[in-house]
């Protein structure tokens, strides 16, 4: 079994489409960035890589390679997940926490939960997406941005599994 962590955080932007978890969610600011912003999917995205020992989101997908501006984080979430399977690891299960003050994501946790499983080619009951404000601290508090963190588990592969016995190297 392996687990990997993921960070992201994004500021809030005039003029963009708040999308988290492959969800649009309805508010007056989006999220800045490069792609379509989703800070959710990013986290998971590096969660899995981490895991897998295959990088992270920004050597697989570089913000300064035009192909991905705009991208659709959801479909960069598949794609980096296809080359985790193609290593022989399986998906296990995924935590997710959102950190931001508003909006209220509680409508729309189901929603993303299904978008971030099918990403996955997985079921809803492997991914847990969680929503908590930072009690009004600091820059998430005052409304500059967000934070998301998230774990993924994998299994495998069975090939590269160590046959035991202590290493002195
Ligand atoms: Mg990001």
């Amino acid at each position: 079994m392996r687990v990997g962590i993921g960070y992201d955080s994004h500021p809030f932007a005039a003029g963009r489409k708040l999308i988290l978890g492959g969800v649009e969610i309805p508010n007056a600011k989006g999220l800045a960035g490069h792609s379509d912003a989703d800070a959710v999917a990013h986290a998971v995205t590096d969660a899995i890589l981490g895991a897998a020992g295959l990088g992270d989101i920004g050597r697989m997908f570089p913000d300064d390679d035009p192909q991905w501006k705009g991208a659709n984080s959801i479909e960069l979430l598949n794609k980096a997940f296809l080359k985790v399977v193609e290593a022989g690891f399986q998906f296990v299960h995924a935590d997710v926490t959102v950190i931001l003050e508003k909006p209220r994501l509680a409508p729309h946790l189901d929603a993303m939960k299904d978008r971030l499983a099918e990403a996955l080619l997985t079921g809803p009951a492997h991914v847990s997406v969680k929503a908590k404000t930072n009690e009004g601290m600091g820059w998430i508090g005052r409304g500059e941005g967000i934070a998301v963190m998230a774990v993924a588990t994998l299994a495998g592969p069975s090939a590269a599994r160590p046959s035991g016995g202590h290493s002195v190297t």
